[in-house]
């Protein structure tokens, strides 16, 4: 029975590429295989596509732009409304989707393909609230008219930690604002990419407004879209190593750019946090997707006076989460991604233990098929510890006590990543002096949760540039054009 259902999702997504509204095979014949990490196996193989198909695809966005952007915003809007019903009367098999080629917990791929929708329902309603300016001119001898107009075609490529949000994310804005896009997901995860590219065109997205390459070599496919005059835009969520690659092509045509890249997050816990409510957040900020998102709690800062008591109770918490199968409803902790994130999340336990730490629960890869690694909470982590300065993403908690609010500044701002930081304690004043000196772009003030499609998401220093969701979220595919009028 779960193998049918399985079977039937997986045999229901489009393989071909979109392009221009039709499903095409590349000229090359080429495919790719899709992994389930649980097991690593190849559950299906869809297009892979190489720099032709990618012209192609921008050909057909460039077409499509000028009567898209013509497009009443009502319409658009209505658009992403009925993709966003769609989408939530099928959140079940979308789910299974995802966890099958992801691996999270069905239940987390639940709560991504809600979020996801969300922006597309979000962006729906701000489709028609796009408006200008008409002001005197301060010396009175004048008018000012601003307007403002879609920037034009853009390149979206997307990450396969949440392989639907960071699609919507971006597809919600550019569609509400009028622009046409080529998608890119992560070659890891393309089905649910696939997928949701079906679910728009059963909306009613006209051919041309978005178009899908699924590739195994996403560099050399991509590369000839930088230098084409027609594309205006790269909009990137990943890491900051190929962000920064992006933006190194982008410069030569001077493209606009919106970049979502990784993370280093603290999570802050004062003496007078409630420490039950703490504990929740931070099973929540470690244990989300398996650990894999950017916005994962990476190291988890302790007021001295209590760390050992709440080291003892994430552990306890941790420790006692299933892993396993993400297709299994009880299921807490999936495997990860892929063998690469596997071992990387290996080297820096590794790393830290050689450096002292202690591993108070978990601290290696698990026996057997698919890519677990053990739920993982390390004490007495020494300063000098990798994974205090790099990205886990995976389910590894490393606890560092701090003396005094001062210290606990300085640890968390010391990093050249500025996503997101967690603060736990009950003092307001504090509480307010903290999140102020705070380096990010995001705080979650005794929450471990900050994603909300109406909330400006993004971060400072190498976690980005500009913002996803919330009002600024459409800005990123607006232009603004300044009339000067003389009466
Ligand atoms: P990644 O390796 O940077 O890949 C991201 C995307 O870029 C994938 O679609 C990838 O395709 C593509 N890509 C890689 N090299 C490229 C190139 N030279 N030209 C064009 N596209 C290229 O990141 P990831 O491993 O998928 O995702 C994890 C990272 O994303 C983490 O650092 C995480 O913090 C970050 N992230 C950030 C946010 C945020 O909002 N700030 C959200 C989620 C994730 P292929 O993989 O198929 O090559
Ligand atoms: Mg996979």
């Amino acid at each position: 029975m779960a193998a049918t259902a399985e079977r039937s999702v997986v045999e229901a997504v489009p393989r071909r590429l979109l392009i221009g509204g039709d499903w095409v095979d590349p000229t090359s014949g080429a495919t790719l295989p899709v992994e389930d990490p649980s097991t690593g196996e190849t559950i299906v193989e869809v297009a892979d596509a190489g720099p032709e198909e990618a012209r192609q695809a921008l050909a057909a966005a460039a077409d499509a732009q000028e009567s898209w952007a013509a497009t009443p915003a009502r319409e658009r809007g209505e658009i992403l409304r009925r993709a966003f019903e769609l989408i939530t009367s099928r959140v079940d098999d979308l789910a299974l989707l995802m966890t099958l080629e992801m691996g999270k917990p069905i239940s987390h791929s639940r709560a991504e393909v809600a979020y996801g929708a969300e922006f597309f329902r979000w962006f729906s309603e701000e489709a028609v609230r796009v408006a200008g300016r008409y002001l005197p001119a301060p010396d009175g001898r004048g008018r000012i008219l601003t307007m403002r107009q879609p920037v034009g075609p853009c390149l979206l490529v997307t990450p396969w930690n949440f392989p639907m949000a960071m699609g919507t994310r971006k597809i919600g804005p550019a569609v509400a604002a009028g622009c046409t896009m080529v998608i890119k997901p992560a070659g890891l995860t393309p089905l649910s990419m696939l997928e949701l590219a079906r679910i728009l065109t059963e909306a009613g997205l006209p051919p041309g407004v978005l178009n899908v390459l699924t590739t195994s070599s996403s560099g050399s496919a991509t590369a000839p879209l930088f230098d084409d005059p027609r594309l205006r835009k790269v909009s990137f969520t990943g890491s900051t190593e190929v962000g920064r690659k992006l933006l190194e092509q982008a410069a030569g045509r001077v493209l606009r750019v919106s970049m979502e890249l990784g993370g280093n997050a603290p999570f802050i816990v004062f003496e007078d946090a409630d420490l039950d409510a703490a504990v929740e957040g931070a099973v929540v900020a470690k244990m989300r997707n398996v650990g894999e998102a950017c916005t994962a709690a990476n190291r988890f800062h302790v007021a001295a006076p209590v760390a050992a008591e709440f080291t003892e109770r994430l552990a306890a918490r941790i420790g006692a989460m299933k892993v396993g199968r993400g297709t299994d409803e009880s299921v807490e902790v999936g495997p990860l991604v892929d063998e690469a994130t596997r071992s990387k999340v290996e080297e820096l336990v590794d790393d830290a233990r050689a450096r002292g730490a202690r591993p108070v629960v978990g601290g290696t890869r698990s026996d057997g098929r698919g890519y677990f690694f053990q739920p993982t909470v390390l004490a007495d982590v020494p300063p000098d510890a990798r994974l205090l300065r790099e990205e886990i993403f995976g389910p590894v908690a490393p606890v560092v006590p701090f003396e005094g609010e001062d210290q606990a500044v300085a640890a968390a701002n010391d990093t050249e990543f500025g996503l997101v930081a967690y603060v736990y304690t009950r003092d307001l004043r504090r509480a307010f002096r903290v999140v102020e000196r705070l380096e990010s772009g995001m705080v979650g003030l005794n929450r471990g949760m900050v994603s909300n499609p109406a909330a400006p998401f993004g971060g400072v220093k190498q976690s980005g540039l500009g913002r996803e969701g919330g009002f600024e979220g459409i800005d990123e595919y607006l232009e603004t054009k300044y009339v000067a009028i003389d009466l």
